[in-house]
């Protein structure tokens, strides 16, 4: 069976090579490229390549604080947050470092029902959740169908002040028909990690004659989800497979022909690292070290300006404190990724019923407290999306400066909402104090007056 209606390669690996080993920027060619970038544009591969080829530990630091400047003033100090929710772990494929390969025997497998997932999304409502994103296997029960019913029972569950406002997907790829009909179910981004872009080390690390091991038909994935009409996408790389600096120009590369191929780059990219996985045994030749992975963070955020950042809870606290400052834009909090552990787990985590272990397993609520602590404003404002502001449209809104001045108000205003409706004492008031001061920050104006109208209006919602 040809899975592959249009195999594009457009990953040319020697080019890619090439780069890599080309001799040593000079300081003038990296702080020209920095500037570049300081002004939001995005950088080609070339000049990613000497970002990333540098070896001199004063340019890293000059790539470091240029990525926090750039983050600050395209998305100012907004956190999104989000939350993963584990459908089913039914797999046929075998990828050597994920627990839910089929060779796992010891996996226990489950498929949560549509009333397991009405009860698990009705405790991450509880906790002051609004966005999802929802992972499964690749096995043949999770077709199109199963997964379009599955976004439409998220969607419905109402639990006190709670809704999910917004539900991506961490799938298979589909083919065009599938994809239509997912999209028809309301979907946010279609993500699907690449693992890697190395052709050779795909083919090792997706062996048997597997659905997944196709590279081609994967690579291809979202060219034929924007066939269907799916203009949100999110890329990723398995850091740890093969060499980073590959990865990185690669992932870029695909962000740019998603550009130029749709004139829509993808919403976000994801950088997860390998964790420890049961039944899983790891080459650790290309394991990637916190400094490699401070750097690959900046450089990406370098490269593509207006694109998202996802830093999971794959790493720990620390880290992950220190990491958000390079340009991530969205995190998650109070993950549970076993199946059924938001309502089962505790604060256990259970080998046999995880894809891999997470080194972050704080709640929401002292995450929540933490970022606060920290200056940023956590954000569960999805008013983009649902104002059909995504794809082109949402690339002509972020341009100019958008992000900063119409999403920190709508920050603010979901960020009242989760003190109102779900913090802890302590985190109200961190949060309220961090409100008035981004409200001083403010220019004044009708924007500003609007937003402290509104702010009571929900501070009185509850006092009523
Ligand atoms: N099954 C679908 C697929 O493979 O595309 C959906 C995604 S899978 C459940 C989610 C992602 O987890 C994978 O794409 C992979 O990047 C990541 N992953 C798998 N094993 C991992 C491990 N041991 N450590 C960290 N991330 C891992
Ligand atoms: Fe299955 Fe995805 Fe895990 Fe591969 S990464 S074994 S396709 S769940």
């Amino acid at each position: 069976m040809d899975l592959s209606k249009k195999a594009v390669d457009f990953i040319d690996e020697d080019f890619l090579h090439g780069l890599i080993n080309k001799e040593q920027p000079t300081k003038a060619r990296i702080r020209e490229i920095v500037a570049k970038s300081l002004n939001k544009i995005a950088l080609s591969v070339e000049e990613t390549a000497d970002l990333v080829r540098t070896t001199d530990p004063e340019l890293h630091e000059e790539i470091f604080a240029a990525a926090r400047q750039l983050k600050e003033n395209v998305y100012g100090n907004r956190i999104v947050l989000f939350a993963p929710l584990y459908i089913g772990n039914d797999c046929i494929n075998d990828c050597t470092y994920c627990a839910f390969k089929r060779s796992n025997f010891q996996a226990v497998r489950r498929t949560l029902t549509p009333d397991e997932i009405k009860q698990q999304v009705t405790a991450l409502e509880d906790h002051g959740h609004k966005r999802l994103i929802l992972v499964f296997g690749e096995h043949s029960r999770y077709d199109a169908d199963f997964i379009s019913d599955t976004v439409r029972n998220v969607y419905s569950v109402r639990s006190g002040h709670g809704e999910i406002r917004r539900v991506n997907i961490n799938a298979a790829p589909l083919d065009v028909e599938g994809y239509k009909k997912v999209k028809e179910s309301g979907i946010g981004t279609y993500q699907i990690f690449m693992e890697t872009y190395h052709h050779d080390t795909y083919t090792k690390m997706h062996p048997g004659n597997t659905r997944k091991g196709n590279y081609l038909y994967r690579l291809d994935g979202l060219n034929r989800a924007f066939e269907a009409g799916i203009d949100d996408v999110g890329l990723g790389v398995l850091f740890g497979l093969y060499d980073w600096r590959f990865e990185v120009l690669a992932m870029v590369r695909h962000a740019l022909y998603l550009q130029e191929t749709y004139n829509v780059g993808p919403h976000t990219l994801s950088f997860p690292r390998l964790r420890p996985a049961q039944g899983v045994e790891f080459d650790e030749q290309y394991f990637t070290t916190d400094d490699e992975f401070k750097r690959i963070i900046a450089i990406l955020r370098l490269a593509v300006p207006y694109t998202g950042l996802i830093l999971t809870a794959r790493e720990n606290p620390e880290l992950r404190r220190e990491l958000m400052s390079f340009g991530v834009s969205q995190i998650d909090a109070g993950s549970r990724i076993e199946l059924g552990g938001y309502t089962e787990a505790g604060d256990a985590q259970v080998m046999e019923r995880e894809q891999f272990s997470l080194a972050d397993i704080r709640s929401l609520d002292e995450v929540m407290c933490q970022l606060m602590s920290d200056g940023y404003v956590p954000s569960f404002c999805t008013s983009c999306y649902r104002s059909g502001r995504t794809g082109e449209h949402f690339m002509e809104f972020s341009i100019p400066g958008f992000i900063k001045r119409y999403c920190t108000p709508n920050a603010l205003l979901t960020l009242e909402e989760y003190l109102v409706d779900y913090s802890s004492p302590e985190t109200r008031k961190v949060g309220e104090k961090l409100i008035e001061e981004e409200l001083a920050k403010m220019e004044d104006g009708d924007m500003k007056q609007r937003t402290i109208k509104q702010l009571e209006e929900i501070k009185q919602r509850n006092v009523r």
